[in-house]
């Protein structure tokens, strides 16, 4: 089975920006560098038949690059206790716009809709049961933070990989904005990547 989850990659100054916010607090696991993204939508596991289908109806999207915005910080919580602090994304219509074009592509597969109301944000470190007032301390210390406006030309299907030390995300499918892949600023950094290697035989085949 393939965990698949459809987010925005981030400009490397952008993840190395995110990255010194990195600070010591019991508990924290925090988001590894070249991790941080924004999850458009979540897919979760699926066979190879549903990938093909998946990464093919996403190739249907046609829509504008875009730039966005980070500006502070937010967390979410449980219970009275916080389990993921992330970057505020500034408000973007376009961001929306793309994200409900994704959504509708994925009915058109038989993917089950998201019910909660999408929240963009950039998981920064994930707690076990963090109290609120030091995750605020932390917010304190660490603002104020923004980052951008940087260009988002390109949406991405990543396959998670869940390992014991952390996840890894692997770009199966890059989609430029647009509709021209060399206007994407991110196309040559996965391209020429050793690590993502697009001719693997796990690579989904763009038609
Ligand atoms: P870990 O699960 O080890 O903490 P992770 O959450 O980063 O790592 P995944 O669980 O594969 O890795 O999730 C990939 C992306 O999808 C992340 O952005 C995560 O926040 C998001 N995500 C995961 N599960 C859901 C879900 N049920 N609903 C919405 N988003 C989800
Ligand atoms: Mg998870």
């Amino acid at each position: 089975m393939n965990r698949l989850f459809v987010a925005l990659a981030l400009p490397d100054h952008v993840r190395a920006a995110l990255s010194g916010l990195r600070r010591g607090f019991p508990g924290a696991r925090w988001v590894a560098e070249e991790n941080f993204h924004l999850t458009l939508r979540f897919i979760g596991e699926v066979d190879n038949r549903a990938m093909d289908d998946i990464a093919e109806e996403l190739d249907r999207v046609r829509e504008p690059g875009f730039d966005l915005e980070l500006d502070g910080f937010g967390s979410f919580e449980t219970k009275g206790k916080v389990r993921a602090l992330w970057a505020r994304i500034l408000a973007s219509e376009d961001l929306n716009h793309l994200q409900r074009k994704i959504d509708t592509a994925l009915d058109a597969v038989g993917v089950a809709r998201e019910t909660r109301r999408f929240k963009p944000h950039v998981t920064l470190a994930r707690f076990r049961d963090a109290p609120l007032d030091r995750v605020n301390e932390l917010i304190c210390e660490a603002s104020p933070f923004s980052a951008g406006p940087f260009p988002i030309g390109s949406f991405t299907l990543f396959r998670s990989f869940l390992h014991r030390d952390g996840p890894v995300y692997r770009p199966e499918m890059v989609y430029p904005l647009d509709g021209d892949a060399f206007s994407d600023p991110y196309f040559d950094e996965f391209r020429d990547d050793d690590e993502y290697d697009f001719q693997d035989e796990n690579a989904v085949p763009s038609h």
